[in-house]
């Protein structure tokens, strides 16, 4: 079967004690946009937050969920991306009308959240730091510097077609990786990324990044667009509000649509089906 446009690949660099990942979303990141309308600065942090999501969400090493929010009281308050263990992703942006467009602007004063869910039992890890930094790219090399003291670096690179990034990170306890190292190598990589990572080969991109040093490349990943709304998760959204509110929407509006910002999707509840949601009947949502 023929690969897919959608793809994470992982590479070393051996003599470095350095790891990396690149990562490509154009048909991800049509279906995250659609159902936004988003403004083209808005769309270009949430992009570069769905292509972090991919590179980092890579990294998870057990079954579970990493979520990447930014929370403020910007224009842009609200991001939300989440990405699973197995790199279906899905993600949603909410800006006040504004004429900014400059990240900073957009979102401080604000905090970066990120969250994974771990394993059967949904173990939660969460670090919060504050943003203020001028870019998503910079603001994740911060997180990782001072919460996970692992010296990582983003490069993300977004439009309106493509979206697609490349991470890298000293490998930790590698006898290899000394700190100048890392320097040296992140400055190259920095000076030679080409201006557009989606015009180019994986093996292009790579070769010119890391031109004359040993690699090793590793099988790419796919990734897609995935939402996990379901009727059961819709339902009991539902039920925190209450017979007396679910009612009192069906008298205003007929019946109670709601629709999934992430995907779309529409969902629907009639009157005769508002006790047994209630009382958690067997109801079905259409
Ligand atoms: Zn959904």
């Amino acid at each position: 079967m023929p690969m897919k446009t959608d793809r994470l690949r992982r590479f070393t660099l051996e003599h470095h004690g350095i790891r990396g990942s690149l990562v490509r979303l154009p048909e991800t990141w049509r279906r995250i946009r659609e159902p936004g309308a988003y403004a083209p600065a808005v769309a270009r942090i949430l992009g570069h937050a769905v292509v972090a999501a991919a590179l980092i969400g890579k990294n998870l090493k057990f079954d579970g969920r990493l979520t990447l929010q930014l929370q403020g009281s910007g224009p842009l308050h609200l991001l939300v991306v989440q990405c699973t263990h197995d790199l279906g992703i899905r993600g949603l942006a909410k800006c006040r009308d504004t004429q900014l467009v400059e990240f900073g602007g957009l979102v401080q004063p604000g905090r970066m959240t990120v969250t994974v869910e771990a394993g059967a039992k949904q173990e939660r890890y969460q670090s919060i730091i504050p943003v203020e930094q001028g870019s998503l790219a910079e603001c994740l090399g911060a997180y990782y510097r001072n919460s996970v003291q692992i010296p990582t670096a983003f490069w993300l690179d977004v439009d309106d077609r493509h979206a697609s990034g490349l991470m890298l990170q000293r490998l930790p306890g590698s006898p290899a990786g000394n700190p100048s190292d890392w320097d040296v190598v992140t400055e190259r990589a920095g000076e030679s990324m080409p201006a557009s990572l989606a015009e180019q080969t994986d093996e292009d991109v790579l070769s010119r990044v890391f031109d004359g040093q040993l690699l090793r490349v590793f099988k790419p990943h796919e990734v897609a667009f995935r939402c996990s709304c379901s009727d059961d998760g819709m339902r009991r959204m539902l039920q925190l509000l209450g017979a007396d509110e679910l009612h009192e929407i069906i008298a205003e509006q007929g019946r109670i649509a709601v629709r999934c910002e992430f995907c779309n999707r529409g969902y629907t509840i009639a009157e005769n089906e508002i006790p047994g949601l209630v009382h958690g009947g067997a109801t079905t949502l259409h």
